[in-house]
């Protein structure tokens, strides 16, 4: 597949697309604040295959990447306070920000678990453009009857 069709990392990790395929949804719903449907997943991706969850108590790793998805959104919050509205010692903008924040941070939590799911199985699922020719990936390639007994 030449390189100018390979869907742009940054994109589908935002559209949280499959990371093998960059085209199968990896999400049901559409819409991270339909509460219910926030974590629903497909078994496999409906474009290549791709099992979504490696193995058995696989997102339980998710914790650790939203953490370090909220620090980052904080930190851009705080820098984007700073420029646009400024801080100082001698009043409470400050404090004005933190709430803010933290009202950010809430608001925003189920597309964070989503983002995290999305980021965590790209640390562990590569790109391939080939995916129609190529077996999906999984942690034990060996025995790839694996996860068909699970299914
Ligand atoms: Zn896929």
């Amino acid at each position: 597949m030449p390189a100018k069709d390979k869907p742009n990392y940054w994109w589908s990790l935002l559209t949280m697309k499959c990371p093998r395929c960059r085209k199968g949804p990896m999400f049901v719903s559409h819409n991270p604040w339909n509460l219910k449907k926030t974590l629903k997943m497909p078994e496999r991706c409906p474009e290549c295959n791709q099992p979504y969850k490696l193995e058995v108590g696989f997102w339980y790793g998710t914790g650790y990447v939203s953490y370090a998805v909220m620090i980052a959104l904080s930190v851009a919050s705080f820098i984007a306070w700073w420029v646009i509205i400024g801080m100082s010692v001698n009043d409470n903008r400050f404090f004005w920000w933190l709430g803010v924040n933290a009202v950010l941070l809430i608001v925003l939590q189920p597309w964070v678990m989503r983002l995290s799911r999305a980021i965590y199985l790209n640390f562990f699922v590569r790109y391939d453009g080939n995916y129609k020719n190529t077996n999906v990936t999984t942690f034990d390639s060996g025995t790839s009857g694996y996860y068909e007994k699970e299914n």
